[in-house]
C-alpha cells in the first residue's frame, strides 16, 4: 500500500485503506465491465478545435481549424458556408499518431434520453450536429505526444481560471474545491499517461513509465490527496444521484447487454459493503457550510464553464476527447451535489441527459484505475526513483 496517505480522506469520513479496498474489491471490477457496455462505450462529442482564446498565433482559432487568410470578400461564394474538412485533416493537430481518435463505430444505437444542456459546461449539450459519436473502448486514455508549450498552456489557463493569482504562484485559497478537483483530474490524467505509455517509438512498445508516475504526482503528496478526494466527490456525486441512475434508460436495443448494464449500475449503487465502510463517501454539506451556497455556486459555474471552454484549445484530438469528457463528467458531478440548498431540499428536480451519465461513469471509472494504480505501484515507484 501507499503508507504515506493514512488518516482520512480531506472533506470525507472514510481513510485510504478503506477507500484503496473498496475500489479494488467492488468499484474497479464493476465500473470496469460497466464502460464495456453498449450503452456507456459510445460518447457524444464535438471534436474539432474551436478555440476562443490565444487568437493571435493561428492555431486551433477556426472551425475545424483551418486557417484563412484572405479576406472574405476573395471568397469564392460556395466557400462562404465553409464545409467541413475531413476531421483526421485538422491543421493544429499536434502531438503523435496516436493522438487521433479512432472514429470506427459498430451499429449498436441508442434510443430515448432527452436532451437538455448542462449550465456547469460551455459545448451545447442538445446541439447534434456538430457532434460526433466515439467509442471509448477504441480510445484509451494514455500517452499521445502531446506535450510542450500549447498543453502547458492550456493548464495554466485552468489552474489560473480558479485562482487568478496563479501564474504569480502566490498562494490561493479561495476556490479550494474547484482547484481540488482540477488538480485531482490532472493527477488522474497524468496517471493514465504514467500507466501506458510508448517506451519505444521504433518497436512500438507500450508499458509502463514509473518515474513518468513519481515524477508528474507521487512526488507531491497534495496531488496524489487530490486524487482521492476528487474520486470520492464523483462516487458522492453517484450514490446521491441513485435514485435517478436506477430508473434510467439504458436502452440500447440489446436486450442481454441492456440487462447486464442495469444490473452492474444497481450493484455499484447499492452494495450493502460500500454502504457500511463509507456510507457517505463525501459530505459535501461541510463544504458549503459557512458560504452563501447560491452565491458560491454561481461563482463555481461561471469558472467551470470557463475551463469547460478551454477544452477546444487542447491540440491534440485523443486529449481533447477526454478532456472534454471528464470535463463533462466533473460538470455533472458537480450539478448533482449542487441540486440541493445544502439541507437535502431539491431546488429542482435532477434531470440527467445521456451524455453527462455517459461522461460521469467513464469518468468514475478513469479515477478509480488511477487510485488502483496509485495504490498498487506507488510504492515501486517511489523505490525506484527516490533510490537513485
Ligand atoms: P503538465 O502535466 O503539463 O503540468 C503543468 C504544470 O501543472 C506542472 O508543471 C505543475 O506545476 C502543475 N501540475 C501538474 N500536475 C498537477 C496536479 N495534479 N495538480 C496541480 N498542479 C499540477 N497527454 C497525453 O499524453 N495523453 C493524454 O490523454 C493527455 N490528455 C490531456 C488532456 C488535457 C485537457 C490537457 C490540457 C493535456 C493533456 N495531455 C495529455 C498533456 C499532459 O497533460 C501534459 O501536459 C504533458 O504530458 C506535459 O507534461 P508536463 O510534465 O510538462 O506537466
Amino acid at each position: 500500500g501507499t503508507p504515506k496517505y493514512s488518516g482520512m480522506v480531506e472533506d470525507c469520513c472514510c481513510d485510504y485503506e478503506t477507500v484503496d479496498n473498496l475500489n479494488k474489491e467492488l468499484l474497479y471490477p464493476s465500473l470496469q465491465e460497466l464502460v464495456k457496455t453498449p450503452f456507456f462505450r459510445y460518447f457524444k462529442a464535438k471534436l474539432w478545435c474551436d478555440c476562443p482564446f490565444w487568437p493571435d498565433d493561428g492555431m486551433c482559432r477556426l472551425r475545424d481549424c483551418s486557417v484563412c487568410e484572405c479576406p472574405e470578400s476573395e471568397f469564392p461564394e460556395s466557400f462562404k458556408k465553409p464545409k467541413r474538412l475531413p476531421l483526421n485533416d485538422l491543421v493544429c493537430q499536434e502531438g503523435k499518431p496516436e493522438a487521433a481518435v479512432d472514429r470506427t463505430l459498430d451499429s449498436k444505437a441508442f434510443r430515448g434520453w432527452t436532451e437538455i444542456d448542462n449550465p456547469w459546461t460551455n459545448d451545447d449539450e442538445t446541439d447534434n450536429g456538430e457532434m460526433t459519436y466515439v467509442n471509448l473502448q477504441l480510445n484509451p486514455e494514455r500517452y499521445t505526444g502531446y506535450t510542450g508549450p500549447s498543453a502547458r498552456r492550456i493548464w495554466d489557463a485552468v489552474y489560473s481560471e480558479n485562482c487568478p493569482k496563479y501564474l504569480s504562484q502566490e498562494s490561493c485559497q479561495e476556490e479550494k474545491i474547484l482547484y481540488k478537483l482540477i488538480s485531482g483530474l490532472h493527477s488522474s490524467i497524468s496517471v493514465h499517461i504514467g500507466a501506458d505509455y510508448l517506451l519505444d517509438e521504433a518497436t512500438n512498445m507500450w508499458g509502463q513509465n514509473l518515474t513518468l508516475l513519481y515524477d508528474r504526482v507521487l512526488q507531491y503528496p497534495d496531488r496524489v490527496r487530490n486524487l482521492y478526494f476528487t474520486f470520492l466527490f464523483v462516487l458522492r456525486a453517484v450514490t446521491k444521484a441513485a435514485d435517478y441512475l436506477e430508473h434510467a434508460e439504458y436502452n440500447t436495443g440489446n436486450l442481454n447487454e441492456d440487462l447486464k448494464t442495469e444490473s452492474l449500475i444497481k450493484q455499484l449503487l447499492y452494495n450493502p459493503k460500500l454502504q457500511a465502510a463509507c456510507p457517505v463517501p463525501f459530505d459535501e454539506a461541510k463544504l458549503w457550510k459557512g458560504q452563501s451556497g447560491p452565491e458560491l455556486k454561481q461563482k463555481i459555474q461561471h469558472q467551470f464553464r470557463n475551463i469547460s471552454a478551454l477544452m477546444d484549445c487542447v491540440g491534440c484530438e485523443k486529449c481533447r476527447l477526454w478532456g472534454k469528457l471528464q470535463v463533462l463528467g466533473l460538470g455533472t458531478a458537480l450539478k448533482i451535489l449542487f441540486s440541493d440548498d445544502g439541507q437535502e431540499n431539491l431546488v429542482q428536480p435532477l434531470q440527467l441527459q445521456r451524455n453527462e451519465v455517459i461522461a460521469l461513469m467513464n469518468l468514475l471509472n478513469r479515477l478509480s484505475e488511477s487510485v488502483k494504480f496509485v495504490h498498487e505501484m506507488g510504492p515501486t515507484a517511489e523505490r525506484i526513483t527516490e533510490g537513485h
